[in-house]
């Protein structure tokens, strides 16, 4: 019976010629971006979703507090969809999750360490999530898809590089790697397993692209270790140490080496505890009883016994090093002597803000350690001689660059090029633009997915478009001019105002002279509409607008933003 059913199904699908025997692969973000990484991998009637990220906004974006990738073909899909598959736990590969799982209800494979990280976050929304654990190693099925986990290398524990078998072909998606030989956990990428996943012919690979520009190999976190050990050996005043909390290998490091001098250790940072206390259920994170100490009640251990673990080392302003940078932090005041390390690299645009605390650290007469003075950070991510030997153990037949912004993809396109792949069989993609694929043929769709970013402000996702971000763009430029008036409804007589009121525009007490003159403009252009017999409200805010963007702008060579105002009595 069963097999009946299953030919007739055949037939039904042979009778449709539309539905082409095409595996079909979009890419939702992470492309010309570093952030918000997610790719969709759609056979007939069958997705799978790789990562589900968010990227942090930019200068540009005023007041908002994440993007989003665009869910809009998922939700038009989400029949098809089998489930969501993660390569590891950083923000730009689980941060979307909970507005997704808020619109569909979908499984989600990760590893332990991965998908206790998704597990915080949605239990900060409130949402129950249906999480299934996968190992490195194993292979499991979704649909058509046969996926196999493989263990990577990254700055943070428990990343996977996924082999996905499908009805044309092996896709092979790196995740985000580096080759570190000798990572903290002793658990190296399976180089072995790779070569053979390359042998057994891998049709496209998606791979890593953000250091494709730096040459050479990106340094093993053990570098990293060395150099602390150092700093701890030379210390013999209290120890601040600022890292990226999801990094926990390079925190058990800092553990490790607290203990191995007779420290103790506090922490301080909501999401330094919140993923210690996790890393440490989950066994990723070990240490002796009595190792760690509440921060506050610090005040019992001398200096020379204590290591500080802290949030903050990219300065973010309501961090925990920041707050003790300011004299804010209610455990924790910083004072002559203290060695505070910053164990991170700036992110690109956080320089500033970065530098702010250094200098703070130093006035309070801190001994700051950071990137510019030492080594004291490594890229999570593989340069240009790991990418070289990605490229030869899996020896793909069509590439794609992922993760990195335009240049980087370029970067990583010719890197492989240079290794003997035609320019043919690389595809720089777009977010949105989709790659059909066949058993001997890859091409890129015209379809158009929708793909562009989805700003969440506040409790609003999604409410706040290119206009609204326009509009705060101006008034943060120039600022806001206000034009009140009180008319009579059925005279269309002035009865009280015009009035104007600025915002951010200029100090109004020393520009009395300025604002009068606008609005002695006003006034005369209200006539001058009256005159004319304007009776429409608009017509009249537009001139009004008009004459007064004009005087403003000829006496100040400035375009605030001027917002009329008819109130009627
Ligand atoms: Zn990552
Ligand atoms: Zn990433």
């Amino acid at each position: 019976m069963k097999a009946r059913e299953k030919k007739q199904g055949g037939e039904r699908q042979a009778k449709e010629p539309k539905q082409l025997k095409q595996l079909k692969l979009v890419p939702l973000g992470g492309l010309n971006e570093i952030g918000k990484n997610i790719t969709v991998l759609e056979y007939l009637d069958d997705i799978i979703i790789i990562d589900c990220g968010m990227a942090f906004p930019d200068d540009e974006m005023y007041g908002i507090d994440i993007v989003l990738p665009d869910f809009t073909y998922l939700i038009k899909n989400k029949s098809k969809i089998r489930g969501i598959v993660l390569t590891h736990g950083h923000e730009d590969h689980i941060g979307a999750i909970p507005y997704l799982l808020k619109e569909l209800n979908l499984p989600v494979y990760g590893t332990r360490l991965t998908l206790g990280l998704v597990e915080n976050k949605l239990k900060e929304h409130g949402i129950k999530g249906n999480l299934k654990t996968i190992k490195a190693g194993e292979t499991f099925k979704l649909g058509p898809f046969e996926i196999e986990a493989v263990r990577a290398t990254h700055s943070i524990a428990d990343a996977l590089c996924l082999a996905i078998d499908s009805p044309v072909g092996k896709i092979f998606h790196t995740g985000d790697f580096k080759l570190d030989y000798t990572p903290v956990d002793g658990e190296p990428m399976d180089f072995q397993r790779l070569a053979e996943i390359g042998r057994s012919g891998v049709l496209l690979m998606l791979a890593d692209s953000t250091n494709a520009e730096r040459r050479g190999y990106t340094q093993s976190e053990k570098v990293v270790g060395q150099i602390i050990e150092n700093i701890f050996r030379a210390s013999t005043t209290r120890i601040i140490i600022a890292s990226f909390s999801s990094n926990v290998h390079r925190i058990q490091r800092i553990i490790d080496t607290a203990v191995m001098f007779g420290r103790k250790v506090a922490v301080s940072g909501r999401s330094m505890i919140n993923v210690l206390n996790l890393a440490m259920e989950l066994g990723y994170v070990t240490m002796p009883a009595g190792t760690l100490v509440d921060v506050n009640s610090i005040k019992k251990i001398p200096d020379k016994d204590l290591v500080i673990i802290t949030t903050g080392s990219q300065g973010e302003p309501m961090s925990a090093l920041s707050r003790m940078a300011n004299n804010d932090h209610k455990a924790v005041q910083i004072k002559k002597g203290d060695v505070v390390i910053l164990s991170s690299s700036p992110i690109p645009g956080n320089e500033r803000t970065i530098s702010n605390v250094v200098n703070k650290l130093f006035e309070k007469g801190a001994d700051v350690i950071y990137s510019d003075i030492a080594d004291i950070h490594v890229s999570g991510h593989a340069s240009a001689e790991e990418l070289k030997l990605m490229q030869m153990l899996i020896k793909p037949k069509y590439f794609m660059p992922v993760h990195g912004e335009y240049r980087h993809l370029r970067q990583h396109a010719m890197i492989a090029e240079n290794l003997g792949m035609s320019p043919d069989n690389i595809f720089i993609l777009e977010n949105g633009q989709a790659l059909n694929l066949s058993k001997n043929r890859v091409n890129v769709s015209r379809e158009e997915i929708p793909a562009a970013p989805v700003f969440v402000d506040g409790l609003g996702v999604g409410d706040v478009g290119n206009i609204v971000l326009r509009d705060r763009r101006l008034l943060s430029e120039s600022g806001l001019i206000i034009v009140v008036a009180s008319i009579d409804g059925a005279t269309g007589e002035v009865v009280a105002g015009p009035d104007i009121i600025s915002r951010g525009f200029v100090y109004v007490r020393e520009n009395e002279d300025l604002i009068e003159s606008a609005r002695a403009v006003t006034v005369r252009r209200m006539a001058r509409c009256k005159k004319e017999g304007v009776k429409d409200w608009n017509a009249m805010k537009n001139a009004i607008r008009e004459e007064l963007r004009n005087y403003i702008y000829s006496e100040t060579r400035r375009s605030p933003v001027i917002l009329p105002i008819f109130m009627e009595v």
